[in-house]
């Protein structure tokens, strides 16, 4: 397995700003216990994180949120990228489309490139699902972390795993068997 982290969405807005909400803080020590173990495993890890323009057609549904350059649109601090080459921006749900995620992702394993997507943050049912479909669509296995990811209702949630499980063949596993799998492969 060559895997990659995709933090969706872990944005200051979608936590704690604009469209946040408290319950969201229980994914951030397990995405903070992922990252870490990534990263002293090579596992590459990436944020997809929206970054929108005024004229972005999701504005017209959402309102403003995660506007470019502004407070709202940077990842938590406790989740600290490290360095730029981590991030992709986005202007809609998923993190495929009009980004350099797909080119990112083939350079990963010394030009190897991954195959498959870990997928976790906000939301299940919305970036979480479309990011997964531009991963499916590209022939990545697929995982969703159930207790890394969240949507605002858990109707939703669990609706985003089963949707994920069925049409795009996600496998679904909690923090610790993605941590497992990460450091038995090394
Ligand atoms: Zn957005």
């Amino acid at each position: 397995m060559r895997p990659v982290l995709l933090v969706v969405d872990m944005l200051e807005d979608f936590v704690r700003g604009e469209l946040g909400d408290e319950k969201f803080e229980r994914i951030v020590p397990p995405l903070q216990k992922l990252i870490k173990k990534a990263r002293e495993n090579d596992v590459p890890v990436f944020y997809c994180n929206d970054a929108h323009k005024e004229d972005d057609p999701e504005i017209e549904v959402w309102g403003p949120h995660a506007m470019k350059g502004s407070e709202g649109a940077e990842v938590i601090e406790e989740l600290e990228p490290q360095g730029p080459e981590e991030i992709v921006e986005k202007n809609c749900y998923g993190c495929f489309e009009g980004t350099d995620l797909e080119k990112k992702l083939e350079k990963t394993y010394n030009g190897e490139g991954a195959d498959t997507a870990i997928i976790m943050g906000l939301h299940t049912h919305l970036c979480d699902r479309h990011t997964a479909y531009g991963a499916f669509a590209r022939g990545y296995n697929i995982i969703f972390v159930e207790d890394a990811t969240d949507a605002f209702t858990k109707d939703q949630h669990e609706k985003g795993l089963k949707y994920a499980k069925e049409n795009y063949n996600a496998e679904i596993k909690n923090t610790e068997q993605i941590i497992q799998e990460i450091t038995s492969q090394k």
